[in-house]
């Protein structure tokens, strides 16, 4: 089946970025039924041109850390859990054929795609990361050791829970200064709002950002961390510099 470029719009030609959906199956080898997860992983990234045993991936831990990954952590990850990059929820990169990747089942994953340096980031944004504006981070990051611009940077959002199904707490509002949306009572958490100002309050053009908004608990086609708790599988949210 065709994956789903959350760059598309943008008409990138130089770099590979996708996010898996329920039928691609499981790619996390430590979350959910991980039997089948390195096959699912391999075909999957192979109808984007990437080597899966070149794959980076991180022990997400839902802060704010972004690692700068090179040459040397070709392959972290890739085949077994314990050699990922710890406590990291993002990586950039600015190296040609070094697969970057982050594992989600209703948190938001962030692509972000500098067509001047060129470099690459990808982003992990659950809510407790979102507090800590792991998006400007990731700017900050990109800025420090490329000195990208952020009116350059072009966006594409993975898919998360949605402000349809993402009901949070009614005290939750001491966490957020916005974004967060009341409805007959109740208090739902609008994750994609949030990280697109964040974004847009550091210099991201509005026109750069592209939400196809998928709500991973709605659609059935999506794993649900809230929807199947344990049994959840994950999905890979990949980019990689051509
Ligand atoms: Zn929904």
């Amino acid at each position: 089946m065709q994956s789903f470029n959350p760059l598309e719009k943008f008409k990138i030609n130089s770099v590979a970025s996708a996010f898996s959906r329920r039928l691609d199956g499981n790619m996390s080898l430590s979350f959910g039924n991980i039997g089948s997860s390195l096959e699912n992983r391999k075909k999957f990234l192979d109808q984007l041109g990437i080597d899966c045993c070149d794959l980076i991936t991180a022990k997400q831990v839902h802060g704010k850390n972004v690692e700068y990954v090179s040459e040397k952590n070709k392959g972290s990850g890739a085949l077994d859990y314990d050699s990922s990059i710890a406590d990291t929820d993002g990586f950039i990169t600015d190296q040609p054929l070094l697969p970057i990747a982050i594992l989600t089942a209703d948190c938001l994953s962030i692509f972000i795609y500098d067509p001047h340096r060129p470099a690459i980031a990808v982003l992990h944004a659950g809510w407790r990361s979102t507090q800590q504006n792991i998006a400007q981070e990731g700017i900050r990051v990109m800025q420090n050791k490329f000195g990208s611009q952020p009116q350059d940077l072009l966006v594409g959002f993975g898919p998360s829970i949605r402000s349809c199904c993402f009901e949070v707490e009614k005290d939750f509002k001491s966490n957020f200064a916005f974004g967060l949306i009341k409805r007959n009572g109740r208090v739902f958490m609008d994750i994609a709002l949030i990280n697109q100002r964040q974004l847009m309050e550091c210099g991201v053009g509005a026109e750069n950002i592209f939400d196809p908004k998928f709500c991973t608990y709605s659609d059935s086609d999506l794993f649900s961390f809230r929807k199947e708790a344990k049994d959840a599988g994950r999905i890979i949210s990949v980019m990689m510099l051509k």
